[in-house]
């Protein structure tokens, strides 16, 4: 067993958590997002769930005192926990002493090369991704883990109840956003369970939820070029309240007219929005602004 039995930490009891944060003299940071879990039954259940078993490893994103980490420490052959607030770490330091398996890595996830970064901890091994993550980054995260052409299984994220039912909204719903496009394109999104307000420490305004997202073995939709289909949805759902036609071409600086002819070839009406357009739709007005190439303006 890696997780040092001596000390049986329960990080999620707010009189342990309070005392060992006051101890250390720690602040919450708003602006770092910390609302520390104290729910007992969240971070087993998030453990069991995220396909640690069959992974080389589990990447977590913001550790905080190590609640999750230490239960992902059970099931996992090996956790690398990402944080980027230093002041945590001589907590982390005692609640993860005896736990072996587990590496610390200080940093912004957002700037981190988390390629060279799975590629050095778990050998180019399939990695899967659990965390309660702060909530001001949600987006860029998840945009960065799907789209960084990483060996994952699954992420496995507690989020904003909001943010969760944006990230499995559907392709032409009305609470899909690029974001959504990004999940449906490289993995299959089933929302866990909820979670209230009243599980952290300190309570958000808000309640929140764990998704999970496995990745798929192949995309739904077939597209010419990644990286441009990604840009034309981030470019469709850029300003949500113009036609698509006028938000692509702003966008990606292709012509109105050409875009239209492109969303009409893709089956789109040409004043549809964003959150109108389908998967294939979408892939199919990308596919045809890529194909064929801008005509000159005389
Ligand atoms: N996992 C802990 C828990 O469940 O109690 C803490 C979760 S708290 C919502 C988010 C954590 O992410 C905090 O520890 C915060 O310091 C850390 N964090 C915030 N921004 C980060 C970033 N850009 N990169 C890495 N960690 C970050």
């Amino acid at each position: 067993m890696s997780v040092d039995e001596k000390k049986e930490w329960n990080l999620a009891d707010p009189g342990v958590l309070r005392e060992l944060l006051s101890r250390h003299g720690f602040r919450f940071s708003k602006a770092m997002g910390q609302n520390f879990l104290i729910n007992p039954s969240v971070c087993p259940r998030m453990a069991a769930a995220c396909g640690a078993q069959d992974a080389a490893g589990v990447l977590e994103i913001g550790p905080g005192v190590g609640v999750l980490t230490r239960e992902l420490a059970k099931v996992a052959p090996k956790v690398v926990a990402i944080e980027l607030d230093r002041r945590l770490f001589p907590l982390l330091e005692e609640t993860l002493a005896g736990c072996g398996n587990v590496e610390l890595i200080e940093g912004d996830v957002l700037k981190l090369d988390l390629r060279g970064l799975m590629e050095e901890k778990f050998g180019g091994g399939p990695v899967c991704v659990c965390a309660n993550l702060p909530y001001y980054i949600t987006s860029p995260v998840i945009m960065g883990l799907l789209e960084g052409e990483l060996p994952l299984t699954a992420l496995t994220v507690l989020v904003q109840k909001v943010a969760a039912q944006r990230l499995c909204a559907a392709p032409g719903t009305r609470a899909c956003g690029a974001v959504s496009v990004s999940v449906q394109y490289h993995c299959q999104p089933e929302l866990l369970f909820p979670v209230g307000r009243g599980s952290f420490l300190p309570p958000p305004k808000v309640d929140s939820a764990v998704l999970r997202m496995r990745m798929r073995t192949e995309p739904p939709v077939s597209v010419a070029d990644k990286v441009f289909f990604f840009r034309t949805a981030r470019g469709a759902f850029s300003q949500r309240r113009k036609t698509a036609a006028n938000a692509v071409s702003a966008a990606l600086g292709v012509p109105k007219d050409r875009v239209q002819e492109a969303l009409q070839s893709a089956g789109a009406p040409p004043g549809a929005r964003a959150e109108q357009l389908t998967m294939e739709q979408l892939a199919a007005l990308s596919n045809a602004l890529w194909e064929a190439p801008i005509k000159e303006e005389s």
